[in-house]
């Protein structure tokens, strides 16, 4: 199974992660998790750059930022994803493509059909079969975020806001693939609902 867990910075999407992963290893599965951006040694390199900007300073334009965050896509489908796949692995991803359509095509306000079709094309298509939105107030993810904010971060209250209710669209919009938790609740009630939610 690959299962994507999606939402705002904060909420809490790396615990239930690693929460998940051993559920699911205690129920005797094979389980590799990863990340995006940075699940490779280019997506490592790409996320630097992403996350710390670019040696001048300079403005990273938001195109080429798209493009950057599909290039480390493509190169975790091929290098980590599929082949895990392919040995019967479970896969749980920490962001995966609608992060891409939440902050580059609803936060940035690029387009969100033009970054899935990116993102389409740079996985060959693959989908999670599940995708878990842990979702949460922007006033409380920022409280959480207990150390400086990232370049990414540093958007403001209003981009996480609509990055927020971008993850809420896509999820009322394919519910077969969406699960939303409330990411307020204690972290043992998470995770007991996204046990739930993978059939554990
Ligand atoms: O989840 P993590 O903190 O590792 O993500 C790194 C940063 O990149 C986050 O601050 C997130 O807001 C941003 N991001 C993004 N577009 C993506 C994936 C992550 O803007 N597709
Ligand atoms: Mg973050």
């Amino acid at each position: 199974m690959f299962i994507t867990f999606e939402g705002i910075d904060g909420a809490g999407k790396t615990t239930q992660v690693k929460l998940l992963a051993q559920a699911l290893q205690e129920a005797g599965r094979s389980v590799e998790v990863t990340r995006e951006p940075g699940g490779t040694a280019l997506g490592a390199s790409l996320r630097r750059l992403l996350l710390e900007g670019v040696a001048d300073g300079s403005a990273i334009d938001e195109h080429a930022e798209a493009l950057m965050f599909a290039a480390d896509r493509a190169q975790h489908v091929a290098q980590v994803i599929r082949p895990a796949m392919q040995r019967g692995d479970d896969v749980i991803c920490d962001r995966y493509i609608d992060s891409s359509v939440a902050y580059q095509g609803g936060g940035r306000d690029i387009g969100a059909d033009q970054i899935r079709a990116l993102s389409m094309w740079a996985t060959g298509g693959l989908v999670p079969d599940l995708t878990i939105v842990l979702d949460l107030d922007p006033a409380l993810s920022a409280a959480r975020l207990n150390r400086p904010a990232d370049r990414m971060e540093s958007a403001g209250d209003e981009f996480a806001r609509r990055t927020r209710e971008a993850f809420l669209a896509m999820a009322a919009a394919e519910p077969e693939r969406f699960r939303v938790i409330d990411a307020s609740l204690p972290v043992e009630r998470i995770a007991a609902d996204v046990r739930a939610a993978v059939g554990l």
